[in-house]
């Protein structure tokens, strides 16, 4: 019973697990078709120069226009980059947990069918030891009775003879 027990909270486990694969995968869709959308954009411009945001603020992790990035006293002694290279390095950074995710993915998809297969094992093996079981208890309900049955044949012949000797003994012949 140990293993049955076993055998659920696994499943039970991965069925808390279904959700959140979906949930990926959508998410993930969601991200690429995002990426998509993104790619087919024109660089945005400032809404306040009216300019290209054409660099990154890393200390602020916001786009700037170059007169943001070299005039607003906000951004002074800030860090810059091109809005581009941060731009790749996002994407690789994407790609890079889009692949773990899907590698995870699988191996949850794996553990999920190789538990379902444990499931019908265990759930197979239940019903032939169920069916065993009950020809076993057949078996010996047939035997149980058939004894029965010889052994009130053996009292009613032994009473037959009891009475016979009663009656010759008390002289009934
Ligand atoms: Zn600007
Ligand atoms: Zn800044």
């Amino acid at each position: 019973m140990v293993n049955c027990r076993f055998v659920s909270e696994i499943t039970s486990v991965c069925n808390s697990f279904k959700p959140n694969i979906q949930e990926l995968e959508r998410l993930s869709s969601q991200q690429s078709a995002r990426r998509d959308q993104k790619k087919k954009q024109t660089v945005e411009n400032c809404a306040e120069h009216n300019l290209p945001l054409g660099y990154y603020c890393e200390t602020c992790c916001e786009a700037l226009c170059s007169d943001c990035a070299m005039f607003e006293s906000k951004h002074q002694q800030h860090k810059f980059k091109k809005i581009g290279e941060v731009y790749d390095k996002h994407i690789e950074t994407i790609k890079q947990e889009t692949t773990l995710l899907e590698k995870r993915l699988d191996e949850l998809n794996f553990l999920v069918s190789s538990v379902d297969e444990n499931i019908s094992r265990v759930q197979k093996a239940k019903e032939e030891r169920s069916i065993e079981l009950k020809k076993a208890y057949n078996e010996m309900q047939e035997k149980l009775a058939s004894e029965l049955e010889k052994k009130l044949d053996t009292l009613s012949s032994m009473l037959i003879v009891f009475v016979l000797i009663y009656r010759s003994k008390n002289g009934y012949f």
